[in-house]
């Protein structure tokens, strides 16, 4: 059985609590929501914080405000089940609903929260294994050793993004609040992932992550489709948002195809894009973007399924993701 290292724990109450208890703690510290990444990530020695912060008594984190007219801030300490369940947002972003719902199962999300979603460490099968069997390779770059098992010439990690909300949030032009000791800063989900297994946020540590701002409806629409292996559980190994507002005569005014689960982080297709803009949302471009998808797509062999099918379901997934914005 594998078990927690020793740490201490501390619950703040308020967020500047919680930033000068991360602070006080140096690289040493680490936020934590509902656990089930960190905890899994402690138990394998992938992360070992000797101070663990509870983020979950906060009441700032804990909040849904506004409407699809405004716009509207969820709190990064929302559960995945109150995503899903919330009324105003299966009523006026009912893709960030369907999405959360194809998060694992209901008890990971009644413990998984949105923050952690957005936050999720990459994952990589030479990664995501206990302690002995990464020691048995002779561990990997992203933590321990000195070689990528995906690709050893590389000198990058390519461990991939596998949350199914991040591409969602890129694709709908979703905006992060970050704070800490320092003061508080926004930043566009569109520019919060590096293309880096190691160091896949433009977060530093001692951030926390506050709350989501959606913006407002404006016309706009929005899909998500995902492959996994098993339709009850998976993680995604690939997933595509799409984004269309349309004219009143149906013409594509503006488009985003973003993939998610296919490499450090998420991919915007932007030849989908030039695709579709200008155009009717119809069968023949429709066909054409899921093209583009399938043409900039390089997923590597480090997640389930062979990665030339993963490759190939970027036409269909593409297509379907669109198809469902034209009805
Ligand atoms: C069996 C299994 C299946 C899963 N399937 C899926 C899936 O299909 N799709 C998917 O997207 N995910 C999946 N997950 C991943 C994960 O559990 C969920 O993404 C969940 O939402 C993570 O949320 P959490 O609150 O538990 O995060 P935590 O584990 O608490 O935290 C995750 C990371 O975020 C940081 N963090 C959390 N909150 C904050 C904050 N407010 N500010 C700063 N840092 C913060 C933590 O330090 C940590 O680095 C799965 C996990 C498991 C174990
Ligand atoms: S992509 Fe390479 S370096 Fe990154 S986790 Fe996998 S094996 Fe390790």
């Amino acid at each position: 059985m594998m078990r927690l290292p020793k740490f201490e724990y501390r619950v703040p109450r308020a967020i500047g609590e919680a930033v000068k208890i991360m602070a006080g703690s140096g690289p040493q510290g680490q936020f934590v929501a509902g656990g089930t990444d960190l905890y899994p990530n402690m138990k394998r020695r992938q992360q070992t914080p000797q101070t663990v912060i509870s983020v979950m008594r906060l009441p700032e984190l804990n909040q849904i405000t506004g409407d699809g007219a405004a716009g509207v801030r969820i709190g990064a300490s929302v559960t995945l089940t109150d995503i899903c369940e919330h009324p105003l947002i299966n009523r006026d972003y009912p893709v960030i609903a369907h999405a959360a719902r194809t998060i694992s199962t209901p008890i990971l999300r009644n413990m998984g929260t949105i923050g952690g979603n957005l936050l999720l460490d990459t994952r990589c099968n030479y990664y995501d294994q206990n302690y002995e069997w990464r020691k048995g390779i002779n561990f990997c770059l992203k933590k321990d050793g000195d070689v990528c098992w995906v690709a050893p010439g590389s000198s990058k990690c390519w461990a991939v993004q596998s949350s199914d909300l991040v591409p969602v949030m890129v694709a709908i032009g979703a905006k992060f609040r970050l704070a800490s000791t320092l003061g508080e800063r926004m930043i566009d989900a569109a520019g919060f992932y590096n293309d880096d297994g190691i160091d896949y946020l433009k977060k530093r540590p001692d951030e926390l992550l506050v709350d989501i701002h959606l913006p407002p409806l404006n016309g706009w629409r929005a899909s998500y489709q995902k492959l996994r292996r098993r339709g009850a559980f998976d993680f995604p190994v690939l997933g595509v948002a799409a984004w269309v507002n349309l004219s009143e005569e149906g013409t594509v005014k503006s488009a985003k195809l973003i993939l998610g689960g296919v490499g450090p982080a998420p991919v915007e297709v932007k030849e989908a894009e030039a695709a579709l803009i200008g155009q009717p949302l119809n069968e023949e471009r429709m066909r054409a973007a899921a093209e583009a998808c399938y043409v900039k797509v390089r997923p590597l062999d480090n997640t389930d399924f062979l990665m030339n099918w993963r490759k190939q379901m970027a036409r269909p997934l593409g297509f379907k993701a669109l198809e469902e914005l034209s009805r």
